[in-house]
């Protein structure tokens, strides 16, 4: 994703403007500006990463204003830091293979490209014991609606929470 630097003129002419809409007759305050400043830069962001489609991290994020770093908080660094890596699907277990200079590996049960995705949600080997933890069927749902210990404890019982 490449984003044009957008000239400070158009930036502040187009927040002006929506500013006399708004604020007809009064003052402009910089306390007034600064939101909708944020609001503006925010919407050319969600509008790149709208366009970015084919980006693996939009099944789990579809507005960038949400902040899902928050949950598993309080529940222990190891956790924190395991739902972390899951969320955006670089684990150690999934993602070394490009630190050895080696393969990506293969699901040793069903031979599929051994991922995060495939860990969590996609594997037909794990579904008992996926089941057993959690009924979603996507990462959208699973990071929202799902507890991080339930989580954590499929890992766990699959063998592999050491690894993420
Ligand atoms: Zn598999």
């Amino acid at each position: 994703m490449e984003l044009k630097p957008i000239p400070v003129e158009v930036l502040l002419s187009l927040i002006y403007q929506d500013s006399l809409r708004s604020c007809s007759g009064k003052l402009i305050r910089w306390s007034d500006l600064k939101p909708k400043i944020n609001t503006y830069i925010h919407s050319v962001w969600q509008k790149h990463w709208d366009a970015e489609g084919a980006n693996k991290l939009h099944e789990v994020l579809h507005n960038l204003g949400e902040d899902l770093h928050r949950r598993g908080e309080g529940a222990g660094r190891k956790l924190e830091t395991a739902m972390r890596r899951l969320r955006v699907g670089h684990t150690w277990r999934t993602q070394s293979y490009l630190l050895k200079n080696e393969q990506q590996p293969f699901c040793s049960a069903c031979d599929s490209l051994y991922t995060v995705r495939h860990i969590l949600i996609e594997c037909p080997d794990f579904q008992d014991t996926r089941r057993k933890n959690f009924s979603v069927t996507d990462l959208y749902r699973l990071f929202r609606e799902v507890n991080p210990s339930r989580i954590v404890g499929y890992l766990k019982d699959l063998g592999v929470y050491g690894n993420i």
